[in-house]
């Protein structure tokens, strides 16, 4: 059943603004020595001194217009495009690449591009924070629809439920943050069968906005299938701020494959949104540094190790945990039904995560994987004594 706009703009102010609430709690713990930071897709060791001399390397002018304003960089674009060729075997062409400022600034132009005001987006719950109220910063509606615990596989009846003459898009995200979920090629391309037929229906196309930030972030030999190879009326979304652990310096794109229709009024659609949505570029220097950077990745065998030793030590105490095949991020059940109260509990002994309330997600909280190994050592004890206030408090 289609839930009431009212109902879901009431609970996306509401996850927003318990996200916010935690966000400014939150900003006294980078500070903290003793911190055990799982909250956010941050780095907490080093970077790869690769990212560094890449960009040192690019920084110096080679001629006078070295930093002039830069859309996309042809030799970037050509290898964005070598790349997603030899990963997914999608022939996309440099001029359906444009390159921005990480998956947001590839959303946020995506989505000002194909929806007017009025028009109905669909997003999948629980999502990246950030939809919904990208969405409606464009006068657009967002129409939410639940992902179903504990699979959290695609819910095609309910999606084709949700669709309506107004619906412009959906945004797909997978591998999921949070739960670390690859979506199949089963359910893509019974995503697919709907789009085209809303498409057929409506009159108007109907397009997919496959979030890719995580495609390279996978875990025991998982294969990452991408949406676009089922559906051509998608716009591929990608940041480098993942795999290379490095979020701040805001690279990333948005490609279109070659079976899109109506291509060249597209092009100039997200270029124009590109432009007014505030240059939604990358600076000049990360664009000339992206074929280096292309090529690095951070150590995902580490990630696994740190969730395989998560997973374990958590599961014995007690915590009922879902175990992800890719993302940064592990998803756990609050062992008291207020999430916030319970994250709160943690955060007493200095372990610190994002409660579901956050996320759409209540009853849940999540962990990110990029703290550090000592974090998970030293944070251990915490969860611990945490789980057992908790039944405490149950038992009382
Ligand atoms: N989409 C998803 C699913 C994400 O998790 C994130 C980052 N947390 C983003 C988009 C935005 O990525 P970036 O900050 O690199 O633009």
């Amino acid at each position: 059943m289609k839930r009431p706009i009212s109902s879901t703009i009431v609970e996306i102010e509401r996850s927003l603004d318990a996200f916010f609430a935690f966000y400014r709690s939150y900003l006294t713990v980078p500070g903290d020595p003793e911190a055990c930071d799982f909250c956010f897709g941050n780095p907490h060791e080093m970077p790869l001194p690769e990212i560094g001399e890449a960009i040192a390397r690019w920084a110096a002018a080679r001629s006078e217009r070295w930093f002039e304003y830069k859309d996309s960089v042809p030799a970037s674009v050509a290898a964005v495009v070598a790349s997603l060729r030899s990963r997914l075997g999608i022939p996309f062409e440099g001029q359906d690449v444009a390159l921005t400022t990480g998956a947001f600034g590839a959303l946020a132009a995506a989505l000002r591009a194909i929806v007017d005001a009025g028009d109905e987006v669909i997003y999948l719950s629980p999502p990246w924070f950030f939809y919904p109220q990208m969405i409606m910063t464009l006068g657009a509606l967002p129409v939410r629809v639940d992902l179903p615990a504990p699979s959290f596989e695609l819910p095609l009846a309910a999606i084709e439920g949700a669709i309506t003459p107004r619906t412009r898009a959906i945004i797909v995200n997978s591998p999921h943050n949070p739960t670390g979920r690859i979506l199949q090629p089963d359910e893509l391309s019974g995503l697919a069968q709907i789009l085209d037929r809303a498409t057929e229906r409506n009159g108007s196309p109907v397009y997919l906005l496959s979030d890719e930030s995580y495609s390279r972030i996978l875990f025991d030999g998982a294969t990452f299938h991408s949406p676009v190879a089922h559906y051509r009326r998608s716009f591929l979304i990608y940041t480098y701020g993942k795999v290379l652990l490095a979020p701040g310096q805001r690279l990333g794109f948005v490609a279109m494959p070659p079976g899109m229709p109506d291509r060249p009024a597209l092009r100039s659609a997200l270029q124009t949104a590109q432009i007014v949505g505030g240059w939604l570029y990358p600076n000049a220097v990360m664009q000339y540094a992206l074929a280096d950077l292309d090529a690095l990745s951070i150590d995902i065998a580490a990630l696994q190790r740190r969730r395989d030793r998560i997973l374990m030590e958590l599961g014995a105490m007690g915590y009922e945990t879902l175990r992800p095949s890719g993302t940064f991020y592990v998803v756990i059940r609050s062992p008291l039904p207020d999430d916030v109260a319970f994250s709160a509990l943690l955060s007493q002994r200095k372990v610190h995560v994002l409660p579901g309330a956050a996320f759409e997600m209540p009853g849940w909280f999540r962990l990110s994987l990029t703290a550090s190994d000592a974090m998970v050592e030293r944070g251990l004890p915490g969860f611990e004594s945490a789980l057992a206030a908790a039944r405490r408090a149950l038992s009382t």
